[in-house]
Protein backbone atom coordinates (compact mmCIF):
# COMPACT_ATOMS: atom_id res chain seq x y z
CA UNK A 1 0.00 0.00 0.00
CA UNK A 2 1.46 3.46 -0.80
CA UNK A 3 1.38 6.25 1.54
CA UNK A 4 -1.36 8.06 0.00
CA UNK A 5 -3.67 5.59 0.16
CA UNK A 6 -6.17 5.72 3.49
CA UNK A 7 -6.72 3.34 5.66
CA UNK A 8 -8.30 2.66 8.73
CA UNK A 9 -6.87 3.31 12.49
CA UNK A 10 -5.09 1.05 13.90
CA UNK A 11 -6.27 -0.54 17.36
CA UNK A 12 -5.37 1.63 20.27
CA UNK A 13 -3.73 -1.13 22.92
CA UNK A 14 -3.68 0.50 26.41
CA UNK A 15 -4.77 -2.37 28.54
CA UNK A 16 -1.81 -2.08 30.33
CA UNK A 17 -2.70 1.64 31.37
CA UNK A 18 -6.13 1.43 32.43
CA UNK A 19 -6.11 -1.81 34.27
CA UNK A 20 -4.04 0.45 36.69
CA UNK A 21 -5.46 3.57 36.40
CA UNK A 22 -9.20 2.00 36.50
CA UNK A 23 -8.12 -0.75 38.09
CA UNK A 24 -6.15 0.08 41.42
CA UNK A 25 -8.48 2.37 42.79
CA UNK A 26 -11.58 0.61 41.91
CA UNK A 27 -9.48 -2.72 44.30
CA UNK A 28 -8.79 -0.09 47.05
CA UNK A 29 -12.26 0.95 47.32
CA UNK A 30 -13.70 -2.73 47.14
CA UNK A 31 -11.14 -3.29 49.84
CA UNK A 32 -11.94 -0.30 52.08
CA UNK A 33 -15.78 -1.07 51.69
CA UNK A 34 -14.74 -4.74 52.96
CA UNK A 35 -13.30 -2.92 56.21
CA UNK A 36 -16.01 -0.58 56.92
CA UNK A 37 -18.55 -3.88 57.48
CA UNK A 38 -15.50 -5.66 59.23
CA UNK A 39 -14.83 -2.64 61.59
CA UNK A 40 -17.80 -1.33 62.64
CA UNK A 41 -16.60 1.27 65.15
CA UNK A 42 -14.47 2.79 62.38
CA UNK A 43 -17.19 2.59 59.16
CA UNK A 44 -17.36 6.24 58.62
CA UNK A 45 -13.71 6.93 57.77
CA UNK A 46 -13.57 3.50 55.22
CA UNK A 47 -16.69 4.02 53.71
CA UNK A 48 -15.05 7.65 53.32
CA UNK A 49 -11.74 6.08 51.47
CA UNK A 50 -13.98 3.93 49.95
CA UNK A 51 -15.85 6.68 47.98
CA UNK A 52 -12.75 8.70 47.71
CA UNK A 53 -10.90 5.61 45.48
CA UNK A 54 -14.00 5.29 43.71
CA UNK A 55 -14.38 9.09 42.75
CA UNK A 56 -10.54 8.48 41.42
CA UNK A 57 -11.56 5.84 38.90
CA UNK A 58 -14.78 7.58 38.02
CA UNK A 59 -13.24 9.68 35.16
CA UNK A 60 -11.49 6.97 33.57
CA UNK A 61 -15.44 6.03 32.53
CA UNK A 62 -16.18 9.53 31.00
CA UNK A 63 -16.82 9.54 27.36
CA UNK A 64 -17.61 11.95 24.22
CA UNK A 65 -18.58 15.48 24.91
CA UNK A 66 -18.21 14.76 29.14
CA UNK A 67 -14.70 13.29 28.30
CA UNK A 68 -13.95 16.68 26.33
CA UNK A 69 -15.14 19.22 29.07
CA UNK A 70 -13.29 17.42 31.87
CA UNK A 71 -10.39 16.86 29.71
CA UNK A 72 -8.01 19.06 31.38
CA UNK A 73 -8.47 17.11 35.35
CA UNK A 74 -8.48 13.64 33.20
CA UNK A 75 -5.08 14.21 31.53
CA UNK A 76 -3.62 15.65 35.16
CA UNK A 77 -4.75 12.67 36.80
CA UNK A 78 -3.85 10.86 34.57
CA UNK A 79 -0.21 11.97 34.08
CA UNK A 80 0.18 11.72 37.98
CA UNK A 81 -0.19 8.01 37.60
CA UNK A 82 1.70 7.73 34.69
CA UNK A 83 4.48 9.39 37.07
CA UNK A 84 4.05 7.18 39.57
CA UNK A 85 4.04 3.94 38.14
CA UNK A 86 7.05 4.84 35.98
CA UNK A 87 9.80 4.52 38.04
CA UNK A 88 8.40 0.49 38.32
CA UNK A 89 7.97 0.13 34.72
CA UNK A 90 11.84 1.71 34.14
CA UNK A 91 12.71 -1.00 36.81
CA UNK A 92 10.90 -3.91 35.04
CA UNK A 93 12.20 -2.33 31.05
CA UNK A 94 8.96 -1.73 30.31
CA UNK A 95 9.00 2.22 29.88
CA UNK A 96 7.97 3.27 26.69
CA UNK A 97 5.61 0.35 27.03
CA UNK A 98 3.85 2.26 30.05
CA UNK A 99 4.29 5.85 28.51
CA UNK A 100 2.98 4.31 24.97
CA UNK A 101 -0.29 2.34 26.87
CA UNK A 102 -0.92 5.52 28.04
CA UNK A 103 -0.86 7.34 24.69
CA UNK A 104 -2.98 4.69 23.39
CA UNK A 105 -5.68 5.14 25.77
CA UNK A 106 -5.53 9.05 25.27
CA UNK A 107 -5.77 8.11 21.89
CA UNK A 108 -8.83 5.68 22.50
CA UNK A 109 -11.16 8.53 23.94
CA UNK A 110 -9.86 11.04 21.31
CA UNK A 111 -11.41 9.12 18.50
CA UNK A 112 -14.31 8.42 20.45
CA UNK A 113 -15.05 11.95 20.91
CA UNK A 114 -14.40 13.00 17.16
CA UNK A 115 -15.74 9.94 15.57
CA UNK A 116 -19.14 11.51 15.56
CA UNK A 117 -18.19 14.96 15.62
CA UNK A 118 -15.58 15.78 13.45
CA UNK A 119 -12.60 18.55 14.64
CA UNK A 120 -13.35 21.96 12.52
CA UNK A 121 -9.86 23.33 13.31
CA UNK A 122 -7.20 20.87 13.51
CA UNK A 123 -3.51 21.03 13.69
CA UNK A 124 -0.93 18.65 12.88
CA UNK A 125 2.44 19.18 15.01
CA UNK A 126 6.04 17.39 13.33
CA UNK A 127 9.13 17.39 14.71
CA UNK A 128 11.88 18.02 12.41
CA UNK A 129 13.98 15.10 13.50
CA UNK A 130 11.54 13.26 10.37
CA UNK A 131 13.66 14.99 7.71
CA UNK A 132 17.02 12.95 6.35
CA UNK A 133 19.53 14.80 8.82
CA UNK A 134 21.75 15.23 5.65
CA UNK A 135 19.15 16.90 3.65
CA UNK A 136 19.52 20.78 2.95
CA UNK A 137 15.75 21.28 1.60
CA UNK A 138 14.99 24.17 4.22
CA UNK A 139 11.61 22.81 5.12
CA UNK A 140 11.41 24.59 8.60
CA UNK A 141 11.54 27.82 6.69
CA UNK A 142 8.21 25.92 4.69
CA UNK A 143 7.17 22.79 3.72
CA UNK A 144 6.94 22.91 -0.02
CA UNK A 145 10.63 23.47 -0.35
CA UNK A 146 11.37 19.61 0.10
CA UNK A 147 12.19 18.43 -3.22
CA UNK A 148 10.27 15.11 -2.67
CA UNK A 149 13.58 12.87 -3.18
CA UNK A 150 11.74 10.13 -1.60
CA UNK A 151 14.72 9.71 1.27
CA UNK A 152 12.66 10.39 4.07
CA UNK A 153 9.09 10.80 4.82
CA UNK A 154 8.56 14.37 4.56
CA UNK A 155 7.84 14.23 0.79
CA UNK A 156 4.82 11.93 1.25
CA UNK A 157 3.73 14.37 4.46
CA UNK A 158 3.84 17.27 1.78
CA UNK A 159 1.55 15.64 -0.45
CA UNK A 160 -1.19 14.81 1.77
CA UNK A 161 -0.61 18.13 3.61
CA UNK A 162 -0.76 20.67 0.34
CA UNK A 163 -3.91 17.82 -0.89
CA UNK A 164 -6.00 18.00 1.90
CA UNK A 165 -5.07 21.64 3.37
CA UNK A 166 -4.48 20.60 5.88
CA UNK A 167 -3.24 23.08 8.64
CA UNK A 168 0.65 21.79 9.97
CA UNK A 169 3.82 23.06 11.58
CA UNK A 170 7.30 21.51 11.64
CA UNK A 171 9.06 22.41 14.28
CA UNK A 172 12.86 21.86 15.61
CA UNK A 173 12.05 22.73 19.65
CA UNK A 174 8.88 21.34 21.91
CA UNK A 175 8.25 24.65 23.50
CA UNK A 176 7.92 26.03 19.45
CA UNK A 177 5.15 23.67 18.67
CA UNK A 178 3.49 24.77 22.21
CA UNK A 179 3.29 28.01 21.37
CA UNK A 180 2.41 27.44 17.49
CA UNK A 181 -0.63 25.41 19.34
CA UNK A 182 -1.78 27.82 21.40
CA UNK A 183 -1.55 30.72 18.73
CA UNK A 184 -3.73 28.51 16.27
CA UNK A 185 -6.10 27.37 19.16
CA UNK A 186 -7.19 24.21 17.06
CA UNK A 187 -9.48 22.07 18.07
CA UNK A 188 -7.75 18.76 17.97
CA UNK A 189 -3.92 18.36 17.43
CA UNK A 190 -2.77 15.22 15.80
CA UNK A 191 1.15 15.10 16.66
CA UNK A 192 4.01 12.85 15.77
CA UNK A 193 7.18 12.66 18.13
CA UNK A 194 9.17 10.33 20.41
CA UNK A 195 7.23 9.17 23.08
CA UNK A 196 8.55 11.09 25.56
CA UNK A 197 7.63 14.07 24.31
CA UNK A 198 4.30 12.79 23.64
CA UNK A 199 3.93 12.13 27.37
CA UNK A 200 5.16 15.89 28.00
CA UNK A 201 3.20 17.22 24.94
CA UNK A 202 0.11 15.99 26.39
CA UNK A 203 0.48 17.21 29.70
CA UNK A 204 1.53 20.38 28.81
CA UNK A 205 -1.18 21.17 26.69
CA UNK A 206 -4.57 19.11 28.34
CA UNK A 207 -7.14 21.48 27.11
CA UNK A 208 -6.55 20.42 23.34
CA UNK A 209 -7.26 16.62 22.89
CA UNK A 210 -4.30 15.66 21.06
CA UNK A 211 -4.04 12.40 18.95
CA UNK A 212 -0.33 11.16 18.90
CA UNK A 213 1.54 9.05 16.87
CA UNK A 214 5.02 7.41 18.06
CA UNK A 215 8.05 8.00 16.01
CA UNK A 216 10.03 4.90 15.54
CA UNK A 217 14.23 5.83 15.88
CA UNK A 218 16.13 3.19 13.92
CA UNK A 219 18.95 5.48 13.99
CA UNK A 220 18.80 6.82 17.63
CA UNK A 221 17.26 9.80 19.15
CA UNK A 222 16.42 12.61 16.99
CA UNK A 223 18.40 11.58 13.91
CA UNK A 224 16.40 10.55 10.55
CA UNK A 225 13.03 9.17 12.55
CA UNK A 226 10.04 7.45 10.90
CA UNK A 227 6.53 7.52 11.24
CA UNK A 228 3.40 5.77 9.81
CA UNK A 229 2.58 8.56 7.23
CA UNK A 230 -0.88 6.46 6.31
CA UNK A 231 -1.14 6.23 10.08
CA UNK A 232 -1.17 10.08 10.09
CA UNK A 233 -3.22 10.39 6.96
CA UNK A 234 -5.73 8.04 8.41
CA UNK A 235 -5.93 10.17 11.72
CA UNK A 236 -6.72 13.20 9.38
CA UNK A 237 -9.10 11.90 7.31
CA UNK A 238 -11.19 9.80 10.35
CA UNK A 239 -11.15 12.75 13.08
CA UNK A 240 -10.74 16.15 10.96
CA UNK A 241 -13.49 17.59 8.99
CA UNK A 242 -12.18 17.50 5.11
CA UNK A 243 -11.80 21.39 3.80
CA UNK A 244 -14.09 22.89 1.30
CA UNK A 245 -13.28 22.54 -2.36
CA UNK A 246 -9.56 22.11 -4.03
CA UNK A 247 -6.47 23.62 -3.64
CA UNK A 248 -6.21 26.41 -6.22
CA UNK A 249 -3.52 24.83 -8.70
CA UNK A 250 -0.61 27.58 -9.09
CA UNK A 251 -0.62 29.51 -12.16
CA UNK A 252 -4.62 29.23 -12.68
CA UNK A 253 -5.52 31.95 -10.70
CA UNK A 254 -9.25 31.80 -8.34
CA UNK A 255 -12.81 32.38 -9.29
CA UNK A 256 -12.42 36.03 -7.32
CA UNK A 257 -9.12 36.90 -8.87
CA UNK A 258 -10.67 37.18 -12.58
S1 LIG B 1 11.93 13.98 1.06
FE1 LIG B 1 14.05 14.36 0.38
S2 LIG B 1 14.11 16.57 -0.04
FE2 LIG B 1 12.28 16.21 1.22
S3 LIG B 1 13.00 16.56 3.31
FE3 LIG B 1 13.18 14.35 2.91
S4 LIG B 1 15.31 14.09 2.22
FE4 LIG B 1 14.82 16.27 2.07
Amino acid sequence: MDAMTPQSLPAERYGAFLWVRRGVPLALAAAFLFMAFLMPHGFGWWALAAMAMAAMAWPTFKRGEAYLKARRAIIRWDGMWVGLFRPLARLLGQEDVWILSFCGWNNHRVREAFLGARSRRSLILMPHCVQLAKCKAPILEELEKCYDCGLCPVGDYMHGVLEHQWESRITNRSHKAYREAREYRPDLIVAVSCTDRLLKGLIKLPEVPAYVIPLTLPHGMCVDTQFSVPHLFAAMQQLAEPKLGPRPVEGQGSMSAA
